[in-house]
C-alpha cells in the first residue's frame, strides 16, 4: 500500500543540527513515521527530545565545523545502533557582509560547514550503506541560493549552490548501490538563520511580499519533504533539489 512505502519503521536516521529549527522539525518528522533518530548537534538537543517519544531520539554532540567530527558521528551512530540508513545533512550557518568587505574567515567557516563536512559525512555514509548492502538515503539541506544569487551573503551562496551541485554528482556515483542522494530547498523559514532578516523590516516585508503563499515557511513545513525523500516512496527519485518555498522559486 502507498502509504506504507512512507513509513520509516526501524530505519535508523542521523539528522545534524538537531537543536533547533528545520534541524528540530526533520528530527521529528523522521521519529513520526518511525525512525529512530540521532540527532547531532553541538549543544543540548533537549528540547527536540522533549517533542519525540522516549527511546526513539539519541544525541550526539560534535563540532561538525572540524572535520574530525565525520568520523566520530559515523562511530557513534553505529555503536549505538549498529547500522545507518538515512542521513540528512542540515546544519548550516550564514554570514553576512558586503563583497568588498567580506573576510577569508567567513568565507572558510560557511564552506567547512556547509560544503566540506557536508561532503565528509555523506562519504562516511555511503561507505557504510555499501558494506552494509542495504541502500540508503541521503538528504542534503539546500537553499534558494542554490538556484539564485542573493545578496551580501558570498560563501553562503557558493556553499548552497555547491550543495546543489555535490548532491547531482553523488547521486550520479551512488545510484547504483541503491543509495538516493537529494535534497530540499527550503524557501525563507522562522528559524534563527534568518532572525536578521525577519528583524530588518524593509527586508522583511520585501521578502513576505514576493512569497505566493503569503507567509513565511516554518521547521513544521519540511517535515513532508524530507519524509518522502527519506522512505522507499522516493526510491526512484535521484539528485533532485526540491523546493519547500511557498513558491517563491517559480515567482
Ligand atoms: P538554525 O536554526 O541556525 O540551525 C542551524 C543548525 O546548524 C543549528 O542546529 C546549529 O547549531 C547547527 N550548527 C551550526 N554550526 C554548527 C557546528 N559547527 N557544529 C554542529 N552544528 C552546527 O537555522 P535553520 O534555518 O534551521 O538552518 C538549517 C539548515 O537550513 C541550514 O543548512 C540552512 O542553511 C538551511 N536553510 C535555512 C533557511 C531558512 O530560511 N531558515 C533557508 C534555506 C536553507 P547551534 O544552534 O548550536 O548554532
Amino acid at each position: 500500500m502507498i502509504l506504507d512505502r512512507f513509513r520509516l519503521d526501524g530505519k535508523v536516521a542521523v539528522v545534524t543540527g538537531a537543536n533547533t529549527g528545520l534541524g528540530q522539525g526533520m528530527c521529528v518528522a523522521l521519529a513520526e513515521a518511525g525512525a529512530l533518530v540521532a540527532g547531532v548537534a553541538r549543544r543540548s538537543c533537549a528540547e527536540t527530545a522533549a517533542k519525540i517519544p522516549e527511546g526513539q531520539f539519541f544525541e550526539i554532540l560534535a563540532d561538525l565545523g572540524k572535520t574530525e567530527s565525520a568520523a566520530y558521528v559515523m562511530e557513534e551512530v553505529l555503536k549505538q545502533f549498529g547500522k545507518i540508513d538515512i542521513l540528512v545533512n542540515n546544519a548550516g550557518i550564514i554570514r553576512r557582509a558586503d563583497v568588498v568587505d567580506f573576510t577569508e574567515q567567513d568565507w572558510d567557516d560557511v564552506m567547512n560547514l556547509n560544503l566540506k563536512m557536508l561532503f565528509l559525512l555523506s562519504q562516511a555514509a555511503a561507505k557504510q550503506f555499501i558494506k552494509q548492502n542495504s541502500g540508503g538515503k541521503i538528504i542534503n539541506i539546500a537553499s534558494m541560493l542554490s538556484f539564485q544569487g542573493g545578496i551580501r551573503v558570498p560563501s553562503y551562496t557558493a556553499s548552497k549552490s555547491g550543495v546543489r551541485g555535490l548532491t547531482m554528482e553523488m547521486a550520479n556515483e551512488l545510484a547504483p548501490h541503491g543509495i538516493n542522494v537529494n535534497a530540499i530547498a527550503p524557501g525563507y523559514m522562522v528559524t534563527n538563520n534568518t532572525e536578521l532578516l525577519r528583524n530588518d523590516e524593509k527586508r522583511s516585508s520585501e521578502i513576505l511580499a514576493r512569497i505566493p503563499a503569503g507567509r513565511w515557511g516554518t521547521p513544521e513545513d519540511i517535515g513532508g519533504a524530507c519524509v518522502f525523500l527519506a522512505s522507499a516512496a522516493a526510491d526512484y527519485v535521484n539528485g533532485y533539489t526540491l523546493a519547500v518555498d511557498g513558491g517563491w522559486l517559480g515567482r
